[in-house]
């Protein structure tokens, strides 16, 4: 029988990254499996990033997986009033098709197996390590494996198999829609963001360029808050208010999952990294850059279990602990903010924006725009205080 040291099941960025990480600490032979034909794709993500974490990873100047460099963020009231908040490093808008192979390219640089077109179809406990079952092009292997990670998504199995809690309420699971939409016209040098709940209930719209009249436009909508319409009926809506002469190119559906760390994120020679442990940003819906995070810090314990001869839950406890420190904790608090944003109303944001834009542009920073919605929602305080506390200083 076959047997590695460390699987890693799921070829995103938190597998990736969690497979280059273990090979380069040296965990022995790691072996990373995508049961899609192709790492990057397809893709269902709009793809955007902030700088500063990209940077931990990768350099992204010249890379030829980034589509666009981002210096504003402009926000959208429901009746389209316009805040700009400019940043000359906000951040980017990927081309995943190539930044997940690139990943993938260091994974193996650092000596990692690399398999696509392999899934993983079953995991069973067996002599302190897992069994698992890969179907590949070859048909189905059964192979044995000291520590598992599981980087599979949303829709995690190996958390399942691992007995690990992975559900999702039905209010914290945003279901998205977006589409690649050319000629079109907008500024391609800033992110959009749409709030409101007439727009997208329990979420919020975007508009990502990938180029110069080409962009990701999109939004997420949680089914229990939304008036029957189902995330494509919405998106169709807001592209025909707003872009009724644009090209769609593509068209995909995907969920989010808007909730904190699930509360157990290791098992017995088990370890949960990315989306299939809700690492995501519950406020923005932004995972690539947290999965990667989670992926490195995976990589890293499963090198120092492997090391030290104990791959039980206790011994991988550490790394749940490490990643709540680095990002769980936050998100906790942005679940909160988030639960309170999704009370206010149209209105509420319309407001909102009329008392930003009477700050002048090279004033107008993220502290100044919180600052004015305290002014609008006093209750609000506390949280802010403490996220600026965390996020800014
Ligand atoms: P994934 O990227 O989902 O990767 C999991 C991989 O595991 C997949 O490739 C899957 O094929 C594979 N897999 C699953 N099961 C198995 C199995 N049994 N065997 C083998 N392989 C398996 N985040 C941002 O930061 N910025 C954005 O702009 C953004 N926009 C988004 C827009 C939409 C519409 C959606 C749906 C999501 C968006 N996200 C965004 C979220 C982001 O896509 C995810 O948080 C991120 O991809 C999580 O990475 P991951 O590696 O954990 O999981």
């Amino acid at each position: 029988m076959p047997a590695t040291d460390v699987l890693v099941v799921g070829g995103g960025p938190a597998g990736c990254v969690a497979a280059w990480e273990a090979a380069a600490a040296g965990s022995g032979h790691v072996l990373l499996i995508e049961r899609d034909r192709a790492i990057g794709a397809p893709v269902r993500c709009a793809e955007g990033v902030g700088s500063a974490g990209l940077r931990e990873f990768l350099d992204p100047d010249g890379a030829p997986w980034v589509s666009r460099r981002i210096t504003k963020v402009i926000f959208w009231a429901p009746d389209d009033t316009e805040v700009v908040l400019r940043n000359d490093d906000v951040g980017y808008v990927l081309d995943r098709t190539r930044f997940e192979p690139a990943l993938a390219d260091r994974a193996a640089q650092a000596g990692a197996e690399i398999r696509i077109g392999t899934e993983a179809v079953r995991l069973e406990r067996s002599n302190g390590g897992w069994r698992a079952v890969l179907r590949g092009p070859r048909g189905d292997e059964t192979w044995t494996a000291k520590v598992v990670i599981g980087a599979d998504g949303v829709e995690t199995m190996v958390g399942r198999w691992a007995g690990l809690e992975t559900r999702v309420a039905a209010r914290d699971m945003e279901s998205c829609a977006q589409c690649v939409v050319g000629n079109i016209s907008f500024d391609p040098d800033a992110i959009y963001l749409h709030f409101g709940p007439s727009v997208a209930p329990g979420g919020y719209a975007w508009i990502f360029p990938k180029g110069v009249g080409v962009a990701n436009v999109g939004l997420g909508v949680v089914a229990l808050r939304s008036d029957g319409r189902n995330a494509r009926q919405y998106l169709d809506a807001y592209l025909a208010r707003h872009f009724p002469r644009g090209t769609v190119t593509g068209f995909t559906v995907g969920g989010v999952i808007s909730a904190a760390t699930v509360k157990r994120t290791v098992a017995d020679g088990v370890m949960l990294a990315g989306d299939a442990a809700h690492m995501i940003n519950p406020m923005s819906g932004g995972g690539i850059i947290n999965a990667m995070k989670a992926g490195r810090l995976a990589g890293r314990h499963a090198a120092r279990a492997l090391r030290a001869g104990d791959t039980s839950a206790a011994a991988l406890q550490p790394y749940h602990d490490e990643w709540m420190e680095v990002l769980g904790n936050a998100h906790l608090q942005y679940y909160k903010l988030k639960e309170t944003i999704n009370k206010f109303d149209d209105e509420f944001f319309n407001r909102l924006a009329r008392t930003v834009n009477r700050i002048p542009l090279e004033k107008r920073t993220l502290g100044r725009v919180v600052a004015a919605a305290l002014v609008h929602h006093p209750t609000l305080l506390p949280l802010a205080a403490r996220l600026f506390v965390q996020e800014f200083c």
